[in-house]
């Protein structure tokens, strides 16, 4: 397991981040380079290196916290929702949630859509469970 990756430091509070959901056994913060504005990541506590590294009972825990950060997205942006698996980048398990706008067949995964100054606080703000 690895227990000092950029996620860990997140978690523990050690480095800020615009955190949207919390429980128990994970945490869902905004992406700083995003999709699309409100792109979510959706992360397991336990320092797991993959989606394969992770105990059935645990993976299915982080899919219940995806399905809510989902619901909220949906409801709040009034949007289609995409979840995807890389993990090229980071090597602890994270779920990229995101807003869809279009048709997926045409969506950009290219990154380009920057926050403007305080934008994301913007997204915080409507997607951070109350
Ligand atoms: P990947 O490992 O390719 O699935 O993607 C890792 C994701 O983590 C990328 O979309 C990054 O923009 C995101 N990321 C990296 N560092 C941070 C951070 N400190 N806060 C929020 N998102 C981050």
């Amino acid at each position: 397991m690895a227990e000092n990756t950029i996620f860990m430091k997140i978690i523990k509070r050690e480095i800020p981040a615009s955190i949207v959901y919390e429980d128990e056994k994970s945490l869902a913060f905004l992406d700083i380079n995003p999709f699309s504005k409100g792109h979510t990541l959706v992360i397991p506590k336990k320092a797991y290196e993959r989606i394969t590294d992770m105990p059935e009972k645990e993976y299915l825990d982080l899919q219940k916290s995806v399905l809510k950060v989902a619901n909220n997205m949906k409801k709040v942006m009034k949007c289609n929702v995409g979840t995807l698996v890389f993990g090229e980048e980071v090597p602890h398990v994270h779920i990229h949630v995101f807003p869809i706008k279009g048709y997926i067949a045409v969506f950009n995964f290219s990154k380009t859509e920057k926050y403007l100054e305080n934008e994301s606080q913007i997204y915080l703000n409507r997607l951070k469970f109350k």
